[in-house]
């Protein structure tokens, strides 16, 4: 289905998602405080800068926005203009994307991924399933998850 945004507009709104300090992230960060973490920020060392280390797991958090990272949910439609501008670009992304967890992998750390419609958007977790499932996660012995 196609998206009511021009990329104009689209772009506008993303680029407000994209930077550092975002609200979704700040989310995050708020979270895992609040369960108690420790944690360090935008390691830019990491392949793919994650948002949040937690060193004494060995893991790092991303807090994707979904319609660059392509996370195939409703946010994540394609533009109906420029269609093929954004595919390229996205594509792009998605090798980043790839390359970094395959690096990750490589040396050791866990990986996981908190999409930005968990975090806002009609189908956000409350406070307490975000918390839950974090503290699920990265407790748990896998090397990756995603949420949701
Ligand atoms: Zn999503």
């Amino acid at each position: 289905m196609a998206d009511r945004l021009t990329p104009e507009q689209r772009s506008r709104n993303m680029a407000g998602i994209r930077g550092k300090d975002t609200k979704p992230e700040m989310l995050v960060r708020r979270c895992l405080h609040s369960l108690g973490f420790r944690f360090r920020l935008h390691r830019r060392d990491l392949p793919g800068n994650p948002d949040v280390e937690l060193p004494r797991w060995r893991a790092v958090v991303f807090v994707h926005g979904c319609f660059w990272h392509r996370h195939g949910c409703r946010n994540s439609r394609m533009p109906a203009t420029r269609t093929e501008f954004w595919e390229t670009k996205l594509e792009r992304n998605a090798e980043r994307d790839k390359e970094a967890a395959r690096r990750l992998k490589v040396c050791g750390w866990r990986m996981f991924v908190v999409w930005e419609c968990a975090l806002r958007g009609a189908d956000r977790l409350s406070p307490d399933e975000l918390a839950e499932r974090l503290k699920g996660l990265i407790e748990s012995c896998g090397d990756e998850g995603e949420i949701p």
